[in-house]
């Protein structure tokens, strides 16, 4: 049953991975309309609970285990819907496992290091989920497309030449596969939205008031730029989906399904995880019998002795009375 689902699991995301070593030209290869056949949005989000719940336990396994850590990557275009993904997405986990960072114009001090130090500081610990809202890959998207941020990172002259991408894609993947190989698995999400849906959403933001604060002029400017952020895209999806760390591009035009598919991929790397709760030593459980005798014994007259004990063996047997101390 559990092999069943994790099976339709892995069918489902397979059309959104990349396979590592394709040359990715993105809108001949993935449509962002796509919702593989579900019809009705309540399906969709019928789904997504399955999924959420599926999330949680597998969140609870993992920081109980304490062993592997998980990092997702979210990519997106401007109103691509990084922030409703991550709150859905993330609605039934423990806060207490999970970071969100947000990656914005660097700072001065983050400018005085190389340039993967400010993602480093803020990887997720064993037992963490880790999310990146933009992330390292900004370094050859933005970076790339607006040349001015590299000038601003003051490398050397040999680290800047034509090679500087080719470079960067390579350096990250070694970086990815050495967390890779150190416990930390990466889950890479670009969300895929289209031109006319990105214009449709501006709109929405410029429409309703309470969302005016949410559009920002510097998006249509870099809307403009629609064609080489669609070529840095393409170029940084075909270089750098690894074995160890491949891309998923999300189908982004349906907020629901988009949601839906973050979900099922880091579903998917959570069962491969396949995380356990720890296991007591026979010693430690001997501990646990004395110290559950004690406890018994503090029972008040006529009280259960062990009241979560009673409801469990109650609901296995349906009638069984439970240990009482006497009155
Ligand atoms: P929101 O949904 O709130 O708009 P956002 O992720 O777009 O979220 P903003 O504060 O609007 O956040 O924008 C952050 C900006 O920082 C983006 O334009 C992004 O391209 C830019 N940015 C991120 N990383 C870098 C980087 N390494 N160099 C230069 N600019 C960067
Ligand atoms: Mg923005």
């Amino acid at each position: 049953m559990a092999d069943d689902r994790a099976e339709r699991i892995a069918e489902f995301i397979r059309p959104l991975r990349v396979e590592p070593g394709r040359k990715v030209h993105l809108a001949d290869d993935f449509d962002p309309g796509y919702k593989a056949g579900i019809r009705k949005k309540k399906e969709g989000v019928e789904l997504l609970r399955t999924g959420v719940e599926l999330l949680a336990d597998y969140q609870r396994r993992l920081a109980a285990q304490d062993t592997y850590g998980v990092l997702v990557c979210l990519q997106a275009l401007d109103a691509g819907g990084k922030d409703g993904t991550i709150r859905h997405v993330m609605s039934g986990v423990n806060p207490q496992g999970v970071q969100v960072s947000s990656f914005k114009v660097p700072s001065t001090e983050e400018l005085d290091h190389d340039y993967l130090w400010r993602y480093a500081c803020r990887l997720p610990g064993r037992g963490e989920i880790g999310i990146f809202n933009r992330s390292h890959y900004e370094e050859v998207l933005v970076v790339r497309v607006h040349p001015e941020n590299l000038d601003r990172q003051r490398l050397p002259d040999s680290a800047r030449g034509p090679d500087v991408w080719d470079r960067r894609y390579r350096e990250i993947n070694d970086w990815e596969h050495y967390l890779t190989d150190n416990g930390f698995r990466i889950v890479k999400l670009f969300l895929n939205l289209s031109k006319e849906e990105q214009r449709i959403r501006f709109l929405k933001r410029i429409d309703v008031p309470e969302r005016n604060w949410k559009f920002s002029p510097a998006d249509v400017r870099e809307r403009a730029r629609w064609d080489d952020y669609q070529r840095a895209f393409s170029q940084m999806l075909s270089a750098t989906s690894t074995k160890w760390a491949p891309w998923y591009v999300v189908p982004a035009d349906h907020k629901w399904f988009a949601r839906v598919c973050a979900a099922a991929v880091l579903a998917h790397t959570l069962i491969e995880i396949n995380p356990q709760y720890p296991r007591v030593s026979d010693e430690t459980r001997r501990g646990l019998a004395e110290v559950r005798r004690e406890l018994e014994r503090e029972a008040p007259k006529g009280a259960a002795l062990d009241p979560y004990a009673a409801s469990v063996s109650k609901g296995e047997s349906g009638n069984r009375k439970p240990r009482r101390r006497a009155p």
